[in-house]
């Protein structure tokens, strides 16, 4: 049988070439794309008002006859155009409005009938409906699809009638169905209590009843989660058929390492460390994701997992996101490996004679292709550096581990660029925005996860607190004490120029003000995306060196950079940023002995930006925050575009359906171990739609 999603929709009668490409818009090609558009919400037209029972903030629908109609424009605003027709039907007449869709006017003739479903408002004194969804209800034939059920609605391009759609799905679910093949095993489909393909298409269009539309999201959700699960289930897997490389864990390096370390480390860190350890040890490749909050204390985890592969004679590469973290990290690693103690030793590995580098995109080319012949060559052990670690030219002679930093920073992609430059390096991956561990199992599935909770010992409490732009100077004058203090600030702007249309403070003009008025009697220094690198560095390590009281920035601060005597933080305009966003901000601060504060200006209005400068307010661990953002944002938001396959996921939503996601987890698991290849005849389809969804997984996965 053809393919469903091999059926072009123009083949379908009464679908031409230009409503093909209408469809064609709202990314509907094929049979297939069309029967799994579902709708956007249902309404439930068995119950029908008169007007008569229509109540103030009640969504209802009624059935009524336009009595009389008229366009007219608003006196407010020009150009803006109102839509009124007087509908009614035995018990009373109600107003309804639509703005600025001229072309309504033909829809609402008087002695038309109309479906009208939308909430009741008073306007004047009156009850109205505004901006109802409506359905002409004149034909006797269609009645069935269009009212007297739970009627589905639509998300459609203009030009496209919730009408016609619902008799277009009609059709082809009519039609395509009786030949339709589940590929969901069934053994899969009665152990986790699932209709099949077939009735819950037909339940998720139009519901028998609630209940039935229930259990078809829930079928076709899990179908999506089952899909999204198996190919990391596959890849994870895969991984124990490959050959990777068994680290010499223990040596004359982490052994020096550890006894200089100034610090002991804390439980998290080694218990993160002891998993690398075993990772590294083992021949197969790892694959970890290390989650700990900013200041937690993974960058001395990374160095020494490093040291883990330089001493047994392989290659480690630290990969992170900006210029400004190479070079810190750069620099402290630099620092951590220099003698302390001035006798040089003599043993023929010591952590002075590792051979560290930094490789970032600016910096003469002749100085970059130098550096990149000398990793070819193997005279580098350890190079740090950003995104210029993916290009081509850099080849090395032999790439142990790869470690990414800030990995929300990276798209899927780049992050599997780095290790593909090895014979199947180790691979740890860390990230400072945790999520909940229930949810990282299922979304990471893939990879092996490890969490450090704590902060190390001895950091100063950090106070966050909201306030208006009218309050301001109670913000500066904390500054001001700090300062005074001995301590040092950062003052956050969203822009670097002002913008007048949005009426927002930027960095550069706050930092004329700072130096010629409000804190003249201190030091102020300007960093920004903008600058020249060297300019940047400049700045940055002026703010290091105390030589600064106050640092005005953008969001160029956000990651990693590590001041101890900062203690303060103003963020203007703080709604402007996301809860990570800030998370990640605050985390500058509070990484010394001192108490920190962090004041977030903001004059915000929305729920939404309240609620992320509540949480802010209340919590400073960064699961907690991780939290309140996935419930304020959603899990598309949350995860980003470029996180990985979740954005995909068009029907399940992760965070209410959690379990159902781990039931799809663990029959991946199940269907992997027992049929890595989903070779057996019943796990064909499955495969097929596997391959079909997937293509890139063919040569990796399934088929390699
Ligand atoms: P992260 O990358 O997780 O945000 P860092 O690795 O930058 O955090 O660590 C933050 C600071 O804490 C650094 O100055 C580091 O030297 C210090 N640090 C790390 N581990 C410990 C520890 N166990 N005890 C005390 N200080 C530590
Ligand atoms: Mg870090």
């Amino acid at each position: 049988m053809e393919k469903l999603q091999h059926i072009a929709l123009r083949y379908v009668k009464g679908i031409g070439p230009k409503k093909a490409k209408l469809f064609a818009k709202a990314g509907i090609e094929s049979i297939e794309d069309l029967l799994y558009y579902f709708p956007r919400r249902y309404e439930d037209r068995t119950r029908l008002s008169t007007v008569a029972e229509l109540k103030e903030g009640q969504p209802s629908t009624i059935k009524a006859k336009v009595l009389s109609s008229r366009q007219h424009t608003s006196f407010r605003r020009r150009g803006f155009s109102i839509t009124e027709a007087l509908v009614g039907d035995d018990s009373g007449a109600i107003v309804c409005v639509w703005f600025n869709q001229p072309y309504l006017k033909n829809y609402f003739k008087t002695g038309n009938c109309f479906i009208l479903f939308g909430k009741v408002e008073r306007y004047a004194g009156k009850l109205q409906m505004s901006s109802p969804e409506f359905e002409p209800t004149d034909t006797e034939s269609e009645e069935s699809l269009n009212s007297g059920r739970m009627v589905p609605i639509y998300s459609l391009p203009e030009g496209i009638t919730q009408r016609n759609f619902r008799q277009l799905i009609k059709h082809c679910l009519e039609r395509y169905l009786p030949k339709l093949v589940d590929f969901l095993p069934f053994e899969i489909r009665s152990r986790a209590n699932l209709l099949n393909l077939a009735k819950s298409l037909l339940n998720i269009h139009f519901p028998e009843s609630e209940q039935m539309q229930k259990q078809a999201y829930e079928r076709l959700s899990f179908e999506e989660f089952l899909l999204f699960q198996l190919p990391l289930v596959i890849r994870k897997a895969s991984r124990t058929q490959k050959q990777g490389i068994a680290h010499k864990v223990e040596g004359e390096l982490t052994g020096e390492f550890l006894k200089r370390l100034p610090f002991t480390l804390t439980a998290g860190q080694q218990k993160t460390l002891k998993e690398i350890k075993a990772d590294m040890a083992s021949a197969l490749a790892m694959q970890r994701l290390l989650q700990g909050d900013v200041g937690s204390g993974k960058t001395v985890v990374a160095t020494i997992a490093s040291l883990m592969a330089i001493q047994g004679g392989h290659q480690a590469a630290l990969m992170v996101p900006t210029e400004i973290l190479a070079k810190q990290h750069y620099e402290k690693i630099k620092s951590q490996f220099s003698a302390q103690s001035a006798g040089r030793t003599t043993q023929s590995l010591s952590l002075e004679g590792v051979r560290i580098c930094l490789l970032t995109g600016s910096g003469n080319s002749r100085e970059k292709d130098r550096i990149a012949k000398e990793i070819k060559n193997g005279k580098i052990d350890l190079v740090i550096g950003t995104h210029a670690l993916l290009e081509e030219g850099v080849q090395f002679l032999r790439l142990g581990l790869v470690i990414i930093d800030e990995q929300h920073k990276f798209g899927v992609g780049q992050r599997a660029l780095l290790p593909r430059k090895g014979p199947n390096p180790d691979v740890l991956i860390m990230t400072a925005t945790p999520i909940p561990r229930t949810l990282a199992i299922t979304l990471y599935g893939d990879l092996d996860i490890s969490v450090i909770r704590e902060l190390p010992p001895g950091r100063g409490l950090v106070r966050t607190m909201v306030c208006t732009t009218e309050e301001k100077d109670k913000a500066y004058a904390v500054a001001r004490e700090q300062v005074r203090q001995g301590r040092q600030v950062y003052s956050v702007y969203p822009v670097i120029e002002e913008s007048y249309v949005l009426d927002i403070a930027g960095a550069k003009k706050m930092y004329e003000k700072f130096k010629t008025d409000e804190f003249k009697e201190f030091r102020t220094g300007l960093i920004h995306g903008r600058m020249a690198q060297s300019a940047q560095d400049t700045v940055m390590s002026q703010f290091k060196k105390g030589e600064l009281d106050i640092l005005v920035s953008t969001t160029v601060l956000e990651v990693g950079i590590d001041v101890p005597s900062a203690t303060c933080m103003i963020v203007e305009h703080a709604e402007r940023f996301g809860l990570a966003q800030l998370h990640q901000l605050r985390g500058r601060i509070g990484r010394g002995a001192h108490e920190s504060f962090c004041l977030l200006i903001s004059d915000a209005s929305t729920q939404e930006a309240k609620a992320r400068l509540s949480a802010m307010a209340k919590y400073t661990d960064g699961f907690r925050i991780a939290e309140q953002d996935l419930k304020i944002r959603g899990p598309g938001e949350f995860f980003g575009k470029r996180q990985h396959g979740l954005t995909e996921l068009k029907v399940g939503n992760p965070l209410e359906q959690l379990q159902l996601l781990r039931q799809a987890r663990q029959e991946a698991i199940r269907l992997v171990a027992n049929d890595y290849e989903l070779s057996a005849k019943n796990h064909a389809a499955l495969k097929d739609k596997l391959l079909e969804r997937f293509p890139e997984y063919k040569e990796r996965t399934v088929a390699g």
